[in-house]
């Protein structure tokens, strides 16, 4: 997007795989960017391209904490906060420190950008509806989730941290943008974070057993990162009068299976599938209504399944070169 972002931006979660690529496209933008993460699920590979830059800075730290001054600009802008694990099994190993980073992590993040007058982007999840029972998920749908089960610390912690932003923005202290990110995939991804794209690509490519979990007719719908990061550009910088939550994603629907099958194709692999058991709470089906998203941020996602899914293969197959001549060393 060609908007000029001559201004100071914290993200935090920047070292992720959607605060990487926010990352890039900020900088890209003229932003000055503070990349804030304390790298639970990152190492830093993903920034390391930006180290030299003059208009990037990289702070370690955990925002369940309060950040420290002596780390930041003296004027923030922009706060986006991308900041927690996304991956079930990833935010499940922790479930206290993911509900502490979500309503903690947010109440420090929401206080920092008041302090700033700085504009705060949440981003938010369609974990925020649960295991649906209304089909496609539309912002005004309330949701349907298990605040007992293993995924309620983030589902729950995600609901209870829009209501933190919307109180926020109810009492003035910030102007608030929230959005609601669907699945999304591309390159970053880490290979072992336990999510379907990125999971399925690697056993594809070393021919290992592709796991499905469930009997596979359970549906997504794969948004590209390099579409999404475009999508939280545009909801940061929209003027005008707080739009409300804001679902982001790809409308595209298809099943479990349906994408590995895909993959196998486009990979050429001989891999087998194997079924696993289906985890609890695992949603049945989830597909973004993107009406808002058209109508408030002129947005919708360009890249079809197939074009993504084969840049998402390419940059793993170069993942595993790099890895082999790095080990040849
Ligand atoms: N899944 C699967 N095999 C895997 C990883 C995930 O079949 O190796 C399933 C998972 O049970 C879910 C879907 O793929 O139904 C998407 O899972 P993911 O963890 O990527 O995202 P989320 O469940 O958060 O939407």
């Amino acid at each position: 997007m060609s908007t000029s972002l001559a201004r100071n931006v914290l993200v935090a979660g920047g070292a992720g795989f959607l605060g990487s690529h926010l990352c890039d496209a900020l900088i890209a933008s003229g932003a000055h960017v503070v990349a804030v993460d304390n790298l639970q699920t990152s190492t830093g590979d993903n920034l390391r391209h930006l180290q030299r830059s003059p208009r990037f800075t990289f702070v370690r730290a955990d925002i369940i904490e309060e950040l420290p001054a002596s780390a930041l600009p003296e004027r923030l802008d922009r706060v986006f906060n991308l900041a927690c694990a996304a991956s079930p099994p990833l935010y499940q190993a922790d479930p206290e420190h993911t509900m502490m980073t979500n309503v903690v992590g947010t109440r420090n993040l929401l206080r920092l950008a008041e302090r700033h007058g700085a504009r705060f982007l949440q981003a938010s999840t369609s974990e925020v509806y649960g295991d649906p029972e209304v089909h496609p998920q539309a912002e005004d749908y309330r949701g349907h989730v298990n605040c007992t089960g293993p995924r309620a610390c983030y589902d729950e912690g995600k609901r209870a941290a829009e209501a933190l932003c919307f109180d926020f923005d109810r009492q003035k202290r910030v102007e608030l943008r929230l959005v609601r990110i669907f699945n999304t995939y591309g390159p970053r991804m880490h290979k072992d974070d336990g999510r379907i794209v990125s999971n399925v690509v690697s056993q594809a490519l070393s021919n290992a057993a592709l796991t499905v979990y469930g009997d596979g007719t359970q549906t997504r719908s794969f948004c590209f990162v390099a579409d999404l990061v475009e999508g939280l550009m545009r909801a940061m910088e929209h003027e005008g009068v707080q739009p409300g939550p804001i679902n982001l994603g790809n409308p595209f629907e298809c099943t479990v299976l349906e994408l590995v099958q895909r993959v196998l194709a486009l990979t050429g692999s001989q891999s087998r599938v194997v079924f696993h058991p289906l985890p609890q709470d695992d949603p049945r089906r989830r597909r973004p209504d993107i009406v808002r998203a058209r109508e408030i941020l002129g947005w919708a996602p360009r890249t079809e399944l197939a074009d993504g899914l084969k840049k998402t293969i390419a940059w793993f197959r170069e993942q595993e070169q790099e890895a082999e001549e790095g080990y040849r060393l």
